[in-house]
Formats: C-alpha cells, sequence, structure tokens
C-alpha cells in the first residue's frame, strides 16, 4: 500500500477543551490512485491534507507512505520527506512574480532525486511559447500550469491539492483537470485533492467525505469520467 493513515488525530487546546481537527481518520491510498476529499468548511480537510505532506504534525495516530512512518519524523527529517516526496498545488499560484515561466520550475527541479527534464514537463503542461514570461503576463490557468509543473519537476511520488482549480473559471479549469489526468497516466502520480470542482470529483478514483474532522464516507468512484 502506498499510504497508510490510521486514527489519525490533530486537536488543538481551546481554553479548557480540545477541539478536533481531525478525529481518527483512517485510509489508505494505492499507487497511482486520484482521490478526492470532499466536505463542508471547517471539516478539516486542509488539515488532513497538510498532515499527509508533512506540513503539520498529528497529535496521535499514524501515516505510513510506502511503510515508512512519519508521524515521529524530527522537524528536518519531515523537510527532507516534503522535499523529496510531495508536491503541493494551493488555489493562489504563489509563483515569484521577477522570475519566468521557466526559472519558476527550474528552482524546484533540484529538490527531487529524479527531477523530470523541465523543457519536456514545459512542453507537457503546454507553456513552450510561454517559458521566458514572466508570471504577471500570463491567465490564471497558465499560471495554476505553472504552479503545477514546479510541484511536478522534482517528480513527487504524492500531490496534494488544496482547491487547485478554486480560482479557475471553467474552461481553464478543464484544461488544469486534464493536465492532471495526463501526468497521473505518465508518471503514476498518486494525488489527494481537496475540491469542490465537480469535474475533478468525476475524474477521481475514489471520493473521502469528512464531516466535523471524521471521515463518514470513502467510496470508489463507479461514474468515473475522463477529462477529455
Ligand atoms: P454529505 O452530507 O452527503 O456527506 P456534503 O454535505 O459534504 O455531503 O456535500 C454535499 C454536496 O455539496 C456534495 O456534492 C459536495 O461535493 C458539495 N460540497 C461539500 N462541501 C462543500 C462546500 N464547502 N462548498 C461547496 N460544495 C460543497
Ligand atoms: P477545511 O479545510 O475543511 O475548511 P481546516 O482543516 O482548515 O478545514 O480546519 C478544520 C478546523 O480546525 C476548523 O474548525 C479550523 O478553525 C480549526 N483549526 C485549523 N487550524 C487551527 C489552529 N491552528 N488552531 C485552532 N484551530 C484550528
Amino acid at each position: 500500500m502506498f499510504l497508510e493513515v490510521q486514527d489519525l488525530v490533530k486537536s488543538y487546546q481551546t481554553g479548557e477543551n480540545a477541539f478536533f481537527a481531525v478525529n481518527q481518520a483512517t485510509l489508505k491510498m494505492e499507487a497511482g490512485e486520484i482521490v478526492v476529499i470532499l466536505g463542508p468548511s471547517g471539516s478539516g480537510k486542509s488539515t488532513l491534507l497538510n498532515l499527509i505532506g508533512g506540513l503539520e504534525k498529528a497529535t496521535s495516530g499514524s501515516i505510513k507512505i510506502e511503510g515508512n512512518e512519519i508521524c515521529n519524523l524530527s522537524s528536518k527529517q519531515l523537510g527532507i520527506y516534503r522535499r523529496n516526496f510531495v508536491g503541493f498545488v494551493f488555489q493562489f499560484y504563489n509563483l515569484i512574480p521577477n522570475l519566468t515561466v521557466r526559472e519558476n520550475i527550474e528552482i524546484c527541479a533540484h529538490l527531487g532525486k529524479n527531477p523530470l527534464a523541465i523543457d519536456t514537463l514545459i512542453d507537457k503542461v503546454g507553456l513552450h511559447a510561454e517559458s521566458h514570461k514572466f508570471p504577471s503576463q500570463l491567465s490564471g490557468g497558465q499560471q495554476q500550469r505553472v504552479a503545477v509543473a514546479r510541484a511536478l519537476v522534482k517528480n513527487p511520488k504524492l500531490l496534494l491539492c488544496d482547491e487547485p482549480t478554486g480560482a479557475l473559471d471553467y474552461k481553464t479549469s478543464k484544461e488544469v483537470l486534464e493536465l492532471f489526468e495526463e501526468i497521473n497516466k505518465t508518471y503514476n502520480t498518486t494525488m489527494l485533492m481537496i475540491t469542490h470542482n465537480d469535474a475533478i470529483k468525476d475524474m477521481s478514483h475514489r471520493i473521502i467525505r469528512i464531516k466535523d474532522g471524521r471521515i463518514t464516507h470513502n467510496t470508489l468512484n463507479t461514474h468515473r469520467k475522463h477529462a477529455k
């Protein structure tokens, strides 16, 4: 199993009481799976994603990636895990404004052990003609493509996305989704995504619902549709 989360808890002390942002979450993902996390605002989606990505530390429970426990890693070891293993894509692209498209991607290439060829990746995300432009010269969809390429250039085994199409219109969302599917097929990248975008739900292999920090549903997507 690629990822195994067992009885994961993240709690915050609020005065006298503990508040459980993630409460006894258990889930498994196979390599190459695309899984979508759904749930109301404040239900713990981002916290769960951040725990799996090593951006936050769990209160208790276990997260195993390819059999290796990450919950007891030091901050330094977690940093290495994130760099080598995980790509992140957020709603807002967070590109570096004074670097070109190519440079934005290039600075992340050395982070992984087996980086992808930068120009091949730029072609794959359809930005060949834009590679020497700056982020401010690009549309939202193009900027998100750069953000996806930047997350992928180190060839992470795990791609974590928090509302990756949240700032995009329908058409550009669709382009970014097609890109995710293609990347998933080409590199067998395992993907865990938070989204309200129906098209992402449609292309996922499995859908997880979370409510008040608890996973309430974990179902195979039997109506899987491809982005194209
Ligand atoms: P259920 O009660 O069946 O677990 P939810 O209440 O989580 O379902 O979600 C109902 C529908 O609303 C689903 O299609 C889900 O994708 C969508 N949804 C869930 N959370 C949000 C949200 N914060 N904003 C917009 N849509 C959402
Ligand atoms: P979602 O992504 O589903 O909107 P989050 O994972 O961001 O939910 O947050 C889950 C809950 O945990 C929310 O009620 C939020 O207010 C709470 N929370 C998140 N971070 C902290 C923190 N640092 N201290 C206290 N509560 C927090």
